[in-house]
């Protein structure tokens, strides 16, 4: 198993590490042929206006949408959940178009840069210690999609069909557990 971390920008070696903790092979991937060679992508958390600027300039859009009708799994965190999503309520800018969810970016206000919050998540036992940065929700989610965990604001980690995205960041601290999640489902991904 192979899974890449999108290393464009942003916080690409925290995912790394994690996922070499969990005795996956995990390398950056910044190239189309690279995103052919994968078996599972983490969009990481950064500036989803960059990110996605960078996307476009790399020409890594059509590969990304491939793979991922194929059926292999793709984790958006933060700034990935954005790029992901097929409608940003209060900016315009480029995305993948994939998730059936609307978008609020900075969601918790900008004066609140960073906040954790125990948190419910769906198939995990006890709670998850999520941080969350100048954090998105997720509102208006279509049929397809399932909210894994949401906040008083909205929904805050959320899968339709292969793709999974969260407006926290699993990579910061050290429970693997949504991570785990995630090789599951490459796992699944393989042995289809
Ligand atoms: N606020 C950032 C954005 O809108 C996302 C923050 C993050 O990824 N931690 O792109």
């Amino acid at each position: 198993m192979k899974i890449g971390v999108l290393a464009l920008q942003g916080a690409v070696s925290e995912h790394l590490n994690m996922l070499k903790s969990l005795g996956v092979e995990a390398i950056p991937v910044k190239t189309a042929e690279e995103i052919k060679a994968i078996d599972g992508l983490i969009m990481p958390g950064g500036e989803s206006t960059t990110m996605g600027r960078l996307i476009t300039k790399f020409e890594l859009e059509n590969v990304i949408k491939e793979r991922i009708n194929e059926g292999m799994p793709v984790y958006g965190t933060c700034a990935g959940m954005i790029l992901l999503s097929k409608r940003i309520k209060n900016y315009s800018q480029f995305t993948l178009g994939i998730l059936d969810i609307t978008v609020i970016r900075n969601a918790f206000g900008r004066q609140i840069d960073s906040m954790e919050v125990d948190l419910h998540v769906k198939g995990l036992d006890d709670s998850f210690h999520a941080i969350f940065i100048r954090a998105p929700i997720a509102v208006d989610l279509g049929t397809d999609v399932e909210a894994l965990a949401s906040l008083e604001e909205g929904v805050v980690f959320l899968r339709q069909g292969n793709v999974y995205a969260s407006a926290f960041h699993p990579e910061l601290g050290n429970d693997p557990r949504i991570h785990k999640m995630f090789i599951e489902s490459v796992e699944k991904f393989l042995n289809r």
